[in-house]
Order: C-alpha cells, then sequence, then structure tokens
C-alpha cells in the first residue's frame, strides 16, 4: 500500500473537469486508487468520478491518497502529480467569476413570439418525465438489465455525438462538460447502482434509474460549494436522456412551476405543443429561428420566445430567475434589482390584445380591395382562436401536429373526429387541411437519419412512400367533410408529376368510399407552392387543381437555398429577397389566369408590414397566426392596393434583400408615417 497527502489545487475545487481529469489518470493503472477526506470521514474511489464528486473537496481541501495493487508507487506518483498540476486544467478557459456571485447575464437571441416575462429557468434536456414503478418477475429481470444497458449504449453514441458537434462548434472549453457527461453514463457507481436496484427492488429500469438518479442529485444538493452544486444539473441531463432512451415515449413535464421559462438547447415542435401551458410563460432556444417550426406554433399559442442564443442553455440552473423580452429579443439571467424595476410586470399585459373584440370577416383596404382574413392553426387547442380573432375560416391547418405523439393519432377515427372538430370550428369560411408534412426539421419515425432533411423524404414524397399513411389521412378528411367544408391542400409539390401521384392517390379513396357506402363529400384539392421548380411551372400545376396556398417560410428556405431552423445562417434568411418577391408575383399571377384562389399562408403574411407588401404583389388571400389578425386587419384597413402596388413594383426591381428593406423602410415612413412603428419595419440587415 502506498499513501500520500495531498490538497486540492484548483481554483473551483474538485469540479466535474478536475474529476474527470483524475478519473482518466486513475484509469490508467491497475492499483485500486482511493481518495480519503479525513475531515467528515468520506472516502471515494479514484476511478468514479461521481465518487469524487461526493467529497465536495473545494479549493485548498487536505486530501490522503492512497493506492493498493502492482503498480501502486507509479499510480501514486501519477495521481499526486496531477493535483500538485491543479488537474492539468488550463483554467483560462473557464470564467473566473466569483462563483456565489450571481451576475446578470445579459443574451441577445431572436424574439420570434412576442411578450415580456419574467421566471424561474426549467431547463429541458430531452424533457423531464413521469416514471412508473413496475414489479418485474424473477425470469424477466435480465430482460430489464439488458434494457437498462442498451439505454446506456444508446446514449453513449448520443453524448459521443453531441461532444463531437460541440468540440467543432464551441471548442473544447465547452465540450468538456460532456466528457464528463460520458463519464457519469459510464461510472459504475451509476450503473452497478441501477442494476443492482432492478434484481434486488424487482423494479423496472426506469423506475430504478429515476431513484438512483434521484439518489445521486441528493448528494449534489446538500454540497456546500454552489459550483460544484451546480453539477447536479450535468447528471440530471444524464439520468433524464436515461430515461428518454428507456421509455422512448412522448416528453411529459411533472411539477412545472407557474412561472416557467423553458430552456433547452433546441426544442421539437412536439414539444412545445406538450407543453402545459397554463404553467409555461415562454420558452428559450439556444437554435432556431423566425420560420422553424417550433417558433410558429409558439406563436400560435401566444408563448413568448426568444430562440437562437447558441450556447445560453449551458450558463443555467433550473430554479433561476430569468426575464425574457421577445421584442429586443434578449434574455437576461440572474437581473439585478434595477433591472426588474425597468420593467413594470404588474402593469404589462400578456398580451395587448386579449378580451378585446374583434371584427371578423375580410379587411376592405381604402381603395375597396376585399382581402381574406384566414388562421393558421397547429393544434385542435387553437381552434377557438379562429372565432375569437375573427378569421375567415382556417387557411392552413398543419394536420402533422396531431401526430406530435408517435402512435398516437393515427388512426381513421382518431383523425375524423380531429377534422370534424375543425370543420366545425372554421364555420361556414371552412378550413384546409394539410397533409401531413413531416420529414424536414421536424423529422419522421421511419427510417434512418437523413443527410439533408429539408431536401429528402418529406412533406409529399414521404406520404408517396407511406401510402399507408397518406390513405388513411385522405379518407379521414374525406369522410370529415361530409360534416362540414373541408379542403385538402398537398404539401411541398415540386411539379405536376407530384401533384398527379397525389391527386390519383385521393381518386382511389374516393372511389373506395363510394364502393362501400360510406358516408363521405368530395372537397376542393390544392398544392403548397413553396419549392422553386412548383413557382417556375407555377401555370402547369394551376391546371390541376383548384387552389394555390403559397408557404413562403418554404420558399425563402429553397429559393436562397438557407435551412430556416439554423440560426448560424438566419442573417442569410431573407424574407424580403427580391428572388421571393418575383416567385411571389409569378405564383400569384399564375393562379389569376387560372382563375383559382392563392392563398398567401406562410409567416410573411402574419406580418403587417409584409402584408401590405403581399397586398401590393396582388394577395387577396392571406392566413396567419389568429392572433396576429387584429393587427394585419388594422393596417391593410388603412392603405391604398395602388400605393402598396407602386412600392412592390419599386422592390421587384431592387437587386438585393438589403436594397429591398430600405425600399420598404423608406417608402413606409414616406406613404403611411402613421401606420408602422420603427419595430414594424425591417432593420438594416434585419433577419425577419
Ligand atoms: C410555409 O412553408 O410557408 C408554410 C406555410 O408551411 P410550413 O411553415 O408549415 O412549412
Ligand atoms: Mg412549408
Amino acid at each position: 500500500m502506498a499513501e500520500s497527502t495531498v490538497e486540492v489545487t484548483s481554483r473551483l475545487g474538485l469540479h466535474a473537469r478536475a474529476a474527470a481529469n483524475l478519473v482518466r489518470v486513475a484509469g490508467r493503472f491497475s492499483s485500486k486508487l482511493t481518495l480519503q477526506r479525513p475531515e467528515g470521514g468520506l472516502e471515494a474511489d479514484a476511478k468514479s468520478i461521481l465518487d469524487i464528486l461526493s467529497l465536495a473537496a473545494s479549493y485548498g481541501t487536505p486530501l490522503k491518497l492512497v493506492a493498493t495493487g502492482d503498480d501502486e508507487d507509479e499510480a501514486l506518483a501519477a495521481v499526486a502529480g496531477l493535483f500538485s498540476r491543479a488537474f492539468d486544467e488550463n483554467e483560462k478557459a473557464e470564467p473566473q467569476r466569483p462563483l456565489t456571485v450571481r451576475h446578470e447575464v445579459r443574451r441577445q437571441g431572436l424574439g420570434v413570439s412576442d411578450g415580456i416575462v419574467m421566471g424561474r429557468v426549467l431547463r429541458l434536456q430531452k424533457g423531464a418525465r413521469d416514471v412508473y414503478r413496475a414489479e418485474i418477475d424473477d425470469g424477466d429481470l435480465e430482460h430489464e438489465r439488458r434494457r437498462f444497458r442498451a439505454a446506456v449504449r444508446l446514449s453513449r453514441r448520443q453524448l459521443d455525438a453531441i461532444k463531437q458537434r460541440a468540440e467543432k462548434e464551441l471548442g473544447r472549453g465547452h465540450a468538456y462538460i460532456f466528457d464528463a457527461h460520458l463519464l457519469f453514463l459510464e461510472d459504475a457507481k451509476l450503473t452497478r447502482d441501477v442494476e443492482d436496484f432492478i434484481v434486488n427492488e424487482r423494479s423496472n429500469a426506469e423506475w430504478a434509474t429515476k431513484v438512483v438518479g434521484d439518489r445521486l442529485l441528493s448528494i449534489y444538493a446538500q454540497m456546500n460549494d454552489e459550483y460544484l452544486r451546480e453539477r447536479g444539473s450535468d447528471i440530471e441531463d444524464v439520468i433524464q436522456r436515461l430515461l428518454a432512451n428507456l421509455t422512448g415515449e412522448g416528453l411529459k413535464y411533472p411539477n412545472l412551476s407557474e412561472d416557467a421559462v423553458i430552456v433547452a438547447p433546441d426544442l421539437l415542435p412536439s414539444t412545445v405543443a406538450e407543453l402545459d401551458r397554463s404553467h409555461v410563460k415562454a420558452i428559450v432556444t439556444d437554435s432556431g429561428g423566425w420560420t422553424s417550426h417550433m417558433a410558429i406554433i409558439a406563436r400560435g399559442l401566444g408563448l413568448t420566445a426568444v430562440v437562437g442564443l447558441r450556447d445560453f442553455y449551458q450558463r443555467t440552473r433550473t430554479g433561476d430567475r430569468i426575464i425574457v423580452d421577445a421584442r429586443q429579443g434578449e434574455v437576461i439571467l440572474h437581473p439585478s434589482a434595477d433591472t426588474i424595476a425597468q420593467y413594470d410586470f404588474n402593469l404589462m399585459p400578456r398580451h395587448e390584445v386579449e378580451g378585446s373584440a374583434f371584427e371578423s370577416g375580410p379587411v376592405t383596404t381604402r381603395d375597396g380591395v376585399s382581402i381574406a382574413l384566414r388562421a393558421n392553426v397547429e393544434l385542435p387547442a387553437e381552434f377557438q382562436a379562429v372565432r375569437k380573432y375573427g378569421a375567415c375560416g382556417v387557411g392552413l391547418f398543419r394536420s402533422e401536429f396531431l401526430l406530435s405523439r408517435p402512435g398516437l393519432m393515427n388512426s381513421e377515427q382518431d383523425q375524423y373526429e380531429a377534422y370534424r372538430a375543425l370543420a366545425e370550428a372554421a364555420g361556414t369560411d371552412g378550413a384546409i387541411v394539410r397533409l401531413f408534412d413531416v420529414g424536414g426539421e421536424a423529422g419522421h419515425d421511419t427510417g434512418e437519419a437523413e443527410r439533408n432533411p429539408a431536401l429528402g423524404l418529406r412533406a409529399v414524397r414521404f406520404g408517396l412512400r407511406n401510402k399507408d399513411v397518406m390513405r388513411t389521412q385522405i379518407r379521414a378528411v374525406l369522410r370529415a367533410a361530409a360534416t362540414g367544408r373541408l379542403s385538402l391542400v398537398v404539401p411541398m409539390v415540386a411539379d405536376v408529376a407530384d401533384v398527379k401521384a397525389a391527386t390519383r392517390v385521393i381518386a382511389e379513396e374516393i372511389e373506395k368510399l363510394t364502393a362501400t357506402g360510406e358516408l363521405f363529400s368530395e372537397i376542393p384539392i390544392g398544392a403548397m407552392i413553396e419549392v422553386p421548380s412548383a413557382v417556375l411551372t407555377a401555370e402547369k400545376i394551376a391546371k390541376e387543381l383548384d387552389f394555390f396556398e403559397l408557404g413562403t417560410n418554404d420558399l425563402v428556405q429553397y429559393t436562397l437555398a438557407v435551412d430556416r431552423g439554423n440560426d448560424q445562417v438566419a442573417h442569410w434568411f431573407r424574407t424580403l429577397h427580391p428572388a421571393v418577391l418575383y416567385g411571389i408575383q409569378r405564383t400569384l399571377e399564375a393562379g389569376r389566369d387560372a382563375k383559382i384562389p392563392v392563398i398567401v399562408c406562410g409567416e410573411m403574411a402574419s406580418t403587417p408590414a409584409y402584408a401590405v407588401l403581399l397586398a401590393g404583389l396582388g394577395a387577396t388571400d392571406l392566413s396567419m397566426t389568429p392572433a396576429m389578425i387584429p393587427r394585419v386587419r388594422s393596417v391593410l384597413s388603412r392603405i391604398d392596393t395602388s400605393e402598396a402596388k407602386a412600392v412592390a413594383e419599386t422592390c421587384l426591381a431592387a437587386a438585393s434583400a438589403d436594397e429591398v428593406e430600405a425600399i420598404v423602410r423608406d417608402e413606409y415612413k414616406t406613404r403611411w408615417p402613421d401606420l408602422f412603428a420603427p419595430n414594424m419595419l425591417p432593420r438594416s440587415s434585419d433577419n425577419v
């Protein structure tokens, strides 16, 4: 046995990264290595990161190092050397602020859903979940352990990938955190304890993981050292990941405090859709852009949201106080008393428009042009907003959100009920149901991950490859159409061939329903025009269909080759690009020539200043986030379309988005000085 006394020389104490280095060095030797902390009588295995962290050894703590085994002297020398070198840490990489003082941290992102709120951070990785206990028969215990090991392996692969990406995008200084996560994951203290718990308690793997995880977390919660205590959130992440991989089910968020602000690296649209909105005040994410589906849903739900904050998630801890100011696109962590005083939260209505009565029906411009204002709807929870905000029915029902929980709502009958409720909510103006637009950023459950999901098996392509899914949906819509006014729109068609393939399937389902004598109704069929090839062949496509819907979000994405969900390229996502305006004009013209309606349903229509430009390009049918209808109505009712047309023509002649934005700013200020506050107009090099 070899012994030595060492002292913690790292300024941050034996925290995750130092402990990770220690585990790595200790792991090179076969000898057993322990660290003893005489004060408190604690002992830790130097090869277990969780054990080491539970020593809660801060700067200056004396420790006894004991090595036993064949290579004990070498092991002792190597580990003692590491202590003397402050664990080989490059401390410059870590911010060296006094950790007990909580400095206000401000981060600029992109406000994608209006509002200013103050609340408490709730960190979400894959989502906290309810876990239930199940009694496992003796014969199945081995299976349960295998399931746990498989979840560990899967989590490891995921963390490896995350780490690699973090290294590439954030540098080693940030990526080390995932080293620690990987070590937690492989730590015998976690894996052995969970497996022992499964066997001793005849428990299911989920419950065992949760119990063991909670025990570890409680050790952290009791630590005096604030920095080490904060590391508990790393364990929480790993446990949540394991649970997510074990259950493989939808996400659940129990125990939300009333003022929760969800902070996450990224959120799936379905996750946002599933949040308990009576508790969640805002969402804040590291990635995302204005037109990501997550942002669209947040707007639809009236949930304040700031996205594109890069590495903000890592800076937060569940329970931290936070202000989310979507108007300025800013988040303020640990706001000072002065900052809080600047925001008078008591006076700030959550929704300026909430509670008031709104006009309904189409809006008429000053020169007498009638423009329909329809609602974009994602969730059944929003159906009541259609009437509330005076929409002319539902211009776009993004039906894929019915699928927010895999496996749920897939049946024809479930879908039928949903479409029937939609038709009823939409009333005489009707509702347009979009065939599932799965794939792309929302992902889909089948098959391998795609290299370029936005260019892959998305929308109509997914439907044509998964005809059972498509047929079930078509039948449900046709049957529901017997109870109210519905239309069907095919997303992301590239050309006439896609349209013909989709309409053939619809015709086949009509034939089948006729043959079986089921009650149904034939309905208008349209296509989303959102891919440049569809714009360039719009005249031909128009001959095949009853209407067009112009998806400006994807039109910008595909025309400018800019991933709409990638904040790295958000600067290039320019709605007011002349190429986009040209695409819109051309599509509107093709619709006019073929005498079919063209409904503009991308986020452009939800933005008052852009809605004016759309009117100038000739649009007379807009579909938008319901809560934006009153504002768009107010602006359109006070303009002359001939003036809007003059502005649009100048914009079409411009060479770049910068030029168009400058024209919009100047022309709008001159023509409509009282209509547009500066924050309603594009800022220079603004990304909308
Ligand atoms: C669009 O692309 O503009 C659109 C309306 O559809 P989504 O945003 O759902 O892709
Ligand atoms: Mg689209």
